[in-house]
């Protein structure tokens, strides 16, 4: 029996037992691990980096979906960039008021892949009418669209290779251009204890571009090295201030139900820690 070693950070990582190699390949653009674990699942690696496991991924999936969704309130028109193993369309696509669902992914390998062997990602998700499968770079997307979207999601890998270029000054600048009045950008921001750096030139890139910025927050096990973060930013800055009544009519009526998503949650993880307020500039009641 083989491990499985991620490889994110010089030093200190996870390992997995490999009960067993589901596929692997080297696509166009990444190194690509699909394999089964007693605990977690199925898990997906993307060049040595845990991309997600069946057993925690809800939790991502749903916060990084519903808390913009919901704080939106109107959302039809909603943009995902990266997010090829389904799960973020999968949550989207729930949401029975959005008209549109556009997602953009590099790596088209990911997508087929992940239906055949994540298929509890999608669940049937790459179905949904509503859906625009565009496989290109997210950037270029957003920098060249014509079009104009409520809510922008960013499921990308971190930024390293390919991932990078979802973390820079163009890519939000850009995606400020493709939102709509009242829009909002949450992107995947990895986990503050270990990557604060990331979360501080986030927030700079964002300073000033945005007329609300912060990020918020959910601990999802296979993100190791504590609590994960999502970048926000919202052209309303309402959008943020929503009360707990609101959010609860608002979730009820969707008829969505979850396993770690509620409007409680929903406020309370943009309560960041000091260390990571104090990185970013902000005071305790940012
Ligand atoms: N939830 C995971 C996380 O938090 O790390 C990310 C999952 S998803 C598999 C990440 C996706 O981003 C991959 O499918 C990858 O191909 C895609 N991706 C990376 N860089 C990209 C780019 N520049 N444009 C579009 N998709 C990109």
């Amino acid at each position: 029996m083989s491990d499985y070693q991620e490889t994110l950070y010089e030093g200190y990582g996870q390992r997995f037992r490999v009960d067993k190699m589901l596929h692997e390949v080297h696509t166009e653009h990444q190194h690509l691990v699909i394999f089964e674990n007693a605990r977690m699942g199925r898990v997906m690696a993307l060049d040595g980096v845990i991309q997600t496991t069946e057993a925690d991924e809800f939790i991502y999936h749903e916060m990084l979906t519903h808390v913009p969704i919901l704080a939106h309130g109107l959302a039809r028109r909603v943009l995902i960039i990266g997010g090829g193993d389904g799960g973020i369309l999968r949550e989207v696509a729930k949401h029975r008021d959005v008209e549109s669902i556009t997602m953009v992914e590099i790596d088209s390998t990911v997508v087929e892949l992940c239906k055949e062997f994540l298929p509890e990602h999608s669940k049937g998700a790459f179905e949904d009418p509503r859906l625009n499968l565009v496989i290109d770079d997210g950037l270029r997307f957003v920098a060249t669209t014509d079009q104009k979207f409520d809510v922008i999601i960013s499921d990308s890998t971190d930024p390293i290779g390919l991932g990078k270029v979802l973390f820079s000054e163009n890519f939000y600048q850009a995606c400020r251009r493709c939102l709509n009045e009242g829009g909002i950008l949450v992107t995947q921001n990895g986990t503050p204890f270990m990557q604060l750096a990331e979360v501080q030139t986030t927030a700079k890139r964002m300073t000033g571009l945005f007329p609300d910025w912060h990020f918020y927050q959910a601990a999802v096990p296979t993100y190791i090295g504590g609590a994960m973060t999502f970048a926000w930013g919202a052209c309303d800055a309402d959008s943020r201030k929503l009360s707990l009544e609101t959010l609860c009519q608002r979730f009820v009526g969707t008829g969505i139900v979850t396993r770690y998503y509620n409007p409680h949650l929903h406020i309370g993880s943009f309560a960041l820690p000091q260390y990571v307020l104090q990185a970013i500039s902000k005071p305790s009641n940012g």
